[in-house]
This record gives structure tokens, sequence and C-alpha cells, in this order.
């Protein structure tokens, strides 16, 4: 095929598109046919972006939170005005479904910029005693400098713009690099840029890998700080090579989040929802529940009650309104993740439905795309690599326990601390419990509820800092002490 059949992104720097010489392929997942073709860009187009963002901040940073925020609003307009080319280019790029692209990428990305667009008129600085020692005390906050922001390919737009969005509404400027496996969005989101009214440089978008583009923007010395979305393998090199230069960080990263079901849950609304938490997205989402912990005495009904509306969920061609989940976001991805479910069987596990037990029928143009069945898996030990690592799929694991006390000290048994939830109509009970869990968010009889005011992180391996409505902005300012003496 052609070079022209393909789409060819761009970078975006200093407010106009920049051709790469060197290309990657991104693949369509849902074909595992090339989609479109990805600037391989490295530290020379980095610097070249960090130029512009740096030339660019002088005057961003000392517009009035006002008059930034009516350029934030003017986007969110311009994205949701386009909502539909949106979805479709996400769907195609990433393999999720239109539906949840439309329900819920494309409009929280532009809520991103909504939120903090507001949320950015309403800090305030704080004051200590009007007259401590004959002095006033308070504090003021001033924009970073040039922000480098580092994106995964599971919510492509929608973690990119989580990002921009409280950077550049605090008075930063911007370099971002998405996933070189996801790109689409966010170069279509350039071409709305200007006409939002973002002066050139306050918003640069660098394409390529993460050991060349993304290793220039971390290693870089005009970058004072780095707010990084992915794995915890990636966090601990970029940890290591932004060392020198002591910058900012904050890590967002994996998870290997449990579901503890107590026998008095709400079992109908309990078992809808753990589907929707295992298997939303293809399981592609850091928050998604990958080892399920049920009382004994509701064990065997939930198991099968769950396994049948596991089945219920549909997977299949991404364009599709009627499918819950398409592909996985790449070969490689499908495989890892299949891996799993060989081992389970190796260790002598039980799979009751999905990889291996069910059958997936696709149309003929979707036969090399990369999909796979929810699968549920049952009899695995808590020191199998199931229940320790992040399998980042469709798969998730079922075991009983008996005690309370049991449950917590089990589910904290991992490297990772993102999400829990919990399931019980006893409210001292999931109050004491959600207390006890290792998890930046405990959702207790619902998931992925989220008021974007509250602080978002997770603890141990799953990342540093927390991002959110204060905490963003906290994090993308400096805060200075000035004392006065009158
Ligand atoms: P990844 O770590 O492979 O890549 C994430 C980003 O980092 C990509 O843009 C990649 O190009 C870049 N990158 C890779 N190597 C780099 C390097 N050496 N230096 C700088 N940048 C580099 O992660 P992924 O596979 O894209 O995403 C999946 C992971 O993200 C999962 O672990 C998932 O749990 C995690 N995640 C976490 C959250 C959260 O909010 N905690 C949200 C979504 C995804």
């Amino acid at each position: 095929m052609s070079k022209d059949k393909y789409l060819v992104l761009e970078n975006y720097i200093g407010g106009k598109f920049v051709p790469c010489s060197k290309l990657i392929d991104s693949f369509n997942p849902s074909t595992g046919e090339v989609y479109c073709k990805v600037p391989d860009s490295g530290p020379q187009e980095v610097d070249a972006a960090v130029r512009a963002a740096k030339e660019a901040f002088p005057d961003w940073s000392t517009k009035s939170p006002a008059e930034r925020s009516k350029v934030l609003n003017k986007l969110a307009d311009l994205i949701e005005a386009r909502l539909e080319e949106f979805v479709q280019a996400e769907s195609k790029d990433q393999g999720k479904t239109i539906t949840f692209a439309r329900n819920v990428d494309i409009p929280r990305s532009a809520y991103n910029f909504r939120f903090f667009a507001s949320s950015v008129l309403h800090h305030t600085n704080d004051c200590s005693q009007m007259d401590h020692m004959g002095c006033l005390n308070y504090t003021v906050r001033s924009p970073v400098g040039v922000a480098g922001l580092i994106s995964p390919w599971n919510l492509p737009l929608y973690l990119l713009t989580w990002k921009i969005a409280p950077a550049v509404a605090a008075g930063n400027t911007v370099v971002a690099k998405p996933s070189e496996m996801t790109s689409v969005t966010a170069w279509m989101m350039c071409q709305l840029l200007e006409e939002a009214g973002f002066p050139p440089g306050v918003i640069n978008i660098v394409f390529g890998t993460g050991p060349r583009a993304g290793d220039a923007l971390v290693s870089h010395p005009d970058v004072p700080l780095i707010s990084f979305t992915g794995s915890t393998a990636t966090a601990r090199l970029i940890t290591e090579h932004s060392a020198p230069y002591c910058k900012k960080l904050s890590l967002e990263l994996g998870g290997k989040n449990p579901a503890i079901i107590f026998a008095d849950a709400d079992m109908e609304q309990c078992i809808s929802t753990t589907v929707r938490s295992s298997f939303s997205n293809q399981g592609e989402i850091c928050l998604c529940t990958s080892r399920i912990f049920v009382e004994r005495s509701i064990y065997p009904e939930f198991l099968a009650r769950f396994v049948e509306a596991a089945r219920q969920w549909k997977t299949g061609v991404p364009s599709d309104p009627s499918n819950d989940n398409g592909a996985l976001i790449s070969k490689e991805h499908l495989q890892k993740v299949k891996g799993y479910v060989a081992l389970a069987l190796e260790e002598g596990a039980q799979v009751h439905c999905g990889e291996g037990v069910d059958k997936l029928i696709l149309p003929q143009p979707n036969a090399s795309g990369y999909f796979m069945l929810p699968t549920i898996i049952s009899g695995v030990k808590d020191s199998s690599a199931l229940m320790q690592e992040e399998i980042f799929g469709p798969v998730t694991c079922v075991t009983p326990f008996d005690e309370e006390e049991e449950v917590i000290s089990r589910a904290n048994d991992v490297r990772y601390g993102l999400s829990a939830t919990v399931w019980s109509r006893d409210v001292g009970r999931v109050h004491r419990v959600a207390r006890k869990l290792q998890a930046g968010l405990v959702w207790t009889n619902c998931w992925l509820v989220r008021d974007l005011n509250l602080p978002f992180g997770g603890m141990k391996n799953s990342g540093i800092g927390r991002e959110g409505g204060k905490d963003s902005y906290h994090f993308f300012t400096e805060v200075k002490s000035i004392t006065i003496k009158h």
C-alpha cells in the first residue's frame, strides 16, 4: 500500500504542523492493518518543541486565570462540535468500541478542559496568622514552566487532556507526547488550538516512541516537570533519567485492583457492575478489577451468575454500537494477555468462559484483529502471577474468602495500590474495610464514579502524587511563602 493511503501525522510545534523525516506504523487493532504513520521524533524535534514552549511561557503565564479559562472552554466547545469525528478516530486507532469512545473518551476529553477552566478560577492561597511576630504570612502560587506530559494508549485523548488542561490552566506551557500507538486524536486536537485562541507554543505535541521522544523530554534540562501515566516499568526509567535534574514528578501507574464482595451485597447490582469493572474497554483501564474476593457462603452462586453475565458482554467489531468490547491494542499485547490464561491452565486453575472455552466469530475483514473474549478464572493461588501482575486485558480471577481481616490482608498483598471496590450493605464494615485497604481510590457499591475535584492516584507501585482539582493545581504550580514585616 502506498504511503498516500495512510493518514500521515505531523508534530505540532510553535503553532505549526511540522513534518518529520522518519515515520513509524500505527495499526488499526480491529483489522491488524496499518492505519496511520506517526512521526518518529527524537531529541531534535523535542528540543524544538521545548524552545517554542519556553518562548510562549512569559506571555501565557502572566495572563489572568479568567483569560486562560476562556480559551480552554472554547477548545472544549470545538471538540464537542466535532465529537463524532473524534469518536470514529479514537475507536479506529485504539480498538475500543465507538460506544465507549462516544460515551466516555471524547465527552470526558472536552470536559477535562471545561473542568479545569472552571476550577482554576476558584483556588485560594493560604494566609497564616495576620500578626505572627509582627509579620503577615501568606502564600502565592506560580506556574512551573514547560511541562512535559507523557500519556498511554488505553484512553488516548482522555488521559492526554487530563494533563494538558490543568497544566495550561495553571499558566504552564506544555510539550506533550501521546502513545505512539494512539496518536490520531491528539493530532486532530492540534488542528483546533489556534481557533480556540491558544497562542503559538503554549501547547506543543511531539509524536514518537517512548525510548526516543519520551526519553528526550524526560532528560531535557529545560523541562522542570514531568507528568506521566503509564506502566510501572517505564516510571522507573523516568525516575532514573530525570533524577539528575531534580524534576517534579507525577506518576500514575498500573494496578492490580481487588473487588471484595460480602454476602450481604446487592447481588444484582454487584454482578452487573463487576462485569463492567472487569471488562470495560477490553479490561484496558488501569482501574479495572482483576482479583475478585467473594465471601464463601455466596461464592458458588456469585461465580455462576458472574460467568453468565460475562458471556452476555458482547465482543466484536468496534464500529457496531451493540458491542461492549472491541479489540485489544496490539498483537503483542493480545499474546501477553492470552499467555496469562495459558499459565492459569498450567497451574491447574479453571477457565470458566472466554479464551479457550467460548468461540468468537468475527467478520472476514476483522479476522486478523486482536480480539479476545471476557475470561474468568478460578482456583488460582494468591502467589500466582495471575494474582500479582497487571494483566491489562479482559481477564479476571475469582477466589473465595472467609473473614474480613483475612480478605483485607489478601487484597493488600500485592505490589500495587491503585483502586479497590467493596460490596456490602453494612455501612460500618464498608468504612472499616475501605480505611484498611492500600489503594488510592476505594469505591463501595459502585465503580468508576469520578468527581474530578477528588485526588486521583495510587500508592505503592501504582504511583507517586495525586492529580485532580486542587491536587493538579498544586502539582502544576510552585508555592512560595511570603513574610512581610509591618
Ligand atoms: P507505557 O509505560 O509502555 O507507555 C506510556 C507512555 O510512556 C507512552 O507514551 C510511551 O511511549 C512512553 N514511554 C515508554 N517508554 C518511555 C521512556 N523510556 N521514557 C519516556 N517515555 C516512555 O504504558 P502503556 O503500555 O502505554 O500503558 C499501559 C499502562 O498504563 C498500564 O500499566 C496501565 O495500568 C497504566 N495506566 C495507568 C493509569 C493511571 O491513571 N494510574 C491510567 C491509564 C493507564
